[in-house]
């Protein structure tokens, strides 16, 4: 019985090896055996398709080193936080030295000190972030953990694009700003927040807006999201910045901006950021 079973097994994942490997090869013609003579050879018809029209050798794609694991920086990438200083990060309202918390290799909002921001300006990036709501978290709604990944900042205060961060594991708030959604433009697809306490991760591709010399849109923003693995932003066309009160709109235009982290103003016990990351994607 036992080889019996072993035998299905071996035959089962024998058809389940073969299914890959013949999607990725041309179907054999009809009859065709293992020693199929060359098209040529065949006496295909001049200018009849050949395979080799289709296969491109340049550009090649740069080698990329990947980090030991995923969440980890590949070679071609700029650390924004390793856990050991603020240096890439200043203060959004005046540009001095970032004023958030840094302890254990970890950096924590610090409410009063306000927002930060990369020195760095961007287009078109990948980002991996990590945040971690604490698990002493109190409030509600949308005072309840809030904070915002700006994917481009185009100005003091709340000015550019977020990309929402806020505690809505247990905690209800309006779909369009829960965390993983483009605040007030677009519902995330699904909701995996982790427990208050635990790490959470972004993975973000950002495509930013490009403007006309007249300042009019020339091309919008899109948005692709993985929280915590899952994806909850799939090449979103935003209709423009993010705004509290009334409707997005390309209304700044910019070439290259920061990357901002919200310090949001509710009561809430600060939230924490490690192991941050981009990619350029220019
Ligand atoms: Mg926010």
């Amino acid at each position: 019985m036992r080889i019996q079973s072993f035998r299905i097994l071996a035959c089962a994942t024998a058809v389940a090896l073969a299914v890959p490997l013949s999607a990725q090869q041309p179907a054999a013609p009809q009859g065709a055996g293992r020693q199929a003579a060359p098209p040529a050879a065949r006496g295909a018809a001049p200018g009849a398709p050949k395979h080799e029209d289709t296969e491109v050798y340049e550009p090649v794609p740069p080698v990329v080193t990947p980090g030991t694991v995923d969440s980890a920086p590949p070679s071609d990438a700029i650390v924004l936080f390793d856990g050991k200083n603020l240096d890439q990060w200043v203060s959004v309202k005046d540009k001095s030295a970032a004023g958030w918390t840094l302890a254990d290799g970890v950096m924590t909002v610090n409410k009063a000190a306000g927002s930060i921001e990369t020195k760095r300006k961007f287009k078109n990036y990948q980002i991996h972030l990590e945040w971690r709501i604490p698990a002493n978290i109190t409030g509600t709604d949308q005072a309840r953990g809030n904070s915002g990944l700006f994917l481009a900042s185009t100005g003091p205060g709340d000015a550019g694009y977020e990309l929402q961060i806020l505690d809505n594991y247990n905690s209800k708030t309006y779909v369009n700003g829960q965390a993983g959604s483009v605040y007030k433009q677009s519902i995330p697809l699904a909701n995996p927040n982790r427990k208050p306490g635990e790490w959470q991760t972004y993975d973000v591709i950002w495509t930013a807006p490009t403007f006309n010399a007249d300042g009019s849109l020339k091309t919008p923003a899109f948005v692709t999201a993985f929280f915590n693995g899952v994806l909850v932003q799939n090449h979103f066309q935003l209709q423009g910045e993010t705004v509290y009160v009334g409707k997005p709109a390309y209304d700044k235009p910019f070439d290259g901006a920061p990357i901002k982290l919200q310090a949001h103003g509710d009561r809430s016990e600060p939230i924490s950021f490690r192991n941050i990351w981009v990619r350029e994607l220019n």
